[in-house]
């Protein structure tokens, strides 16, 4: 999303970048002893080492590491069964790639709306949802994907109650939500990612914390643990010459990336530190706007990852106009996801609801928040959000 400007570098003529990569000592250190090593590929102790660290950090019994985010849910919804022609319902206001994994495997999306509370997946639309399946007899989704978007944690406790009671698995894209989590309620004390039966992270260059590219799956079940780590290394049968027993698929991570992994995690408090702090500062200079600011709520602890809000449409003044007017000013701010169901692949997908999610991309801004951006370069992002709209 991110990467058009070079990791820690201004952009164009002073440009703040949007979010880039924080890259210090400790991951060069990693990344020099990966390739000193002689381990670059799949095989390395990097790797092996950062899945026990990351585990242990997220509290989750087992994690695998992946190539990519997007390989992660792909094998995530494996795990949990889904076929051609099943239905996997997705949260509809979301990056593209919690949803091509669905249709990788010939499975249908269903897309449920998002609230206007947590700007996540509407557990009363899911419930209506379920509940008109149970009632007119159609098959159940054989999966609900939910999303943290944006950092900010999902109403899961609502989710988990209704499909539990219809008896559908739960895959969490925790994939921009590493480091957040409930802290009250039902979830007290556990982090994204780590309620439903998988859960899946992203380490792309515009993440929280980056491996240049991949990503995590994350459960507590030993066998889903077992098979995802067969699934990702071409289903090769160990000790056995070339059998691979299924269809497999090459999505290791290197380890390489994983020695930049591991020393992304052991900084992921500082980052996520610097996040809080960027928010907080915005939260108060934009009090007094005509914005609408980030969900604040208690119990649900967003990390912040992309501070977003959202324009009114005052005098046909809205997102594009802000973004325009920012752009001349230098500051890299970027519109929100554009929901599935607006998507030409997934344009025929069954929607329920659609208009929240509609209206956060059409109305949402990210404001830079590299967890390096300055307070002087923060105050120039105010100034000229400030000067919009006076
Ligand atoms: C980034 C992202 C993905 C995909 O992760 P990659 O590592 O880029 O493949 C999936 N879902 C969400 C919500 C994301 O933000």
């Amino acid at each position: 999303m991110s990467e058009a400007h070079a990791p820690g570098a201004r952009g164009p003529e002073g440009t703040i970048p949007l979010a880039v990569p924080n890259i210090g000592d400790l991951e060069r250190r990693y990344v020099l002893e990966a390739v000193e090593s002689g381990f670059v590929s799949s095989v390395g102790p990097f790797v092996a080492e950062f899945e026990r660290r990351f585990a242990e950090r997220v509290g989750a019994k087992h994690a695998v590491a992946c190539s990519t985010g997007t390989a992660a849910i792909h094998i995530g919804l494996i795990l949990l069964g889904v076929r051609r022609g099943d239905d996997v319902v997705c949260s509809d206001f979301t990056f593209v790639g919690s949803v091509a994994p669905i249709a990788y495997l010939g499975a249908r999306p269903v897309l449920v709306d998002s609230e206007e509370r947590t700007w996540n997946l509407d557990p009363a639309l899911l419930a209506e949802e379920l509940e008109r399946r149970a009632r007119v007899g159609e098959a159940m989704p054989k999966v609900v994907e939910v999303v943290h978007a944006l950092g900010q944690p999902a109403d899961l406790a609502p989710i988990v109650e209704v499909c539990e009671r219809f008896g559908v698995a739960i895959l969490e894209d925790a994939a921009e939500s590493l480091g957040s989590g409930w802290s009250t309620g039902p979830l007290a004390g556990r982090q994204t990612g780590t309620v439903g039966a998988v859960g899946c992270f992203s380490f792309n260059g515009n993440k929280i914390a980056t491996t240049g590219g991949g990503g995590m799956i994350v459960t507590d079940d030993d066998e889903l643990a077992a098979r995802a780590r067969h699934l990702t290394t071409q289903a090769k049968v160990a000790d056995v010459g070339y059998l691979h027993d299924e269809v497999g698929y090459n999505y290791r991570l290197t380890n390489l990336a994983a020695g930049l992994g591991l020393a992304q995690l052991e900084r992921l408090d500082e980052f996520v530190g610097a996040k809080h702090r960027i928010a907080a500062r915005y939260d108060v200079a934009f009090a007094d706007l005509p914005l609408v600011l980030p969900p604040r709520l208690a119990g649900l602890d967003a990390t912040y990852w992309l501070y977003s809000v959202l324009v009114p449409e005052t005098d046909g003044r809205g997102r594009d106009e802000l973004l325009g007017h920012l752009s001349e000013r230098g500051v890299g701010a970027r519109a929100l996801w554009r929901p599935l169901h607006l998507q030409p692949p997934y344009a025929g997908a069954p929607v329920v609801g659609g208009t929240v999610g509609q209206a956060l991309f059409e109305r949402g801004v990210s404001l830079p928040c590299a967890t390096e951006l300055t307070e002087a370069d923060q105050d120039r992002v105010v100034r000229a959000v400030r000067s919009f709209f006076s």
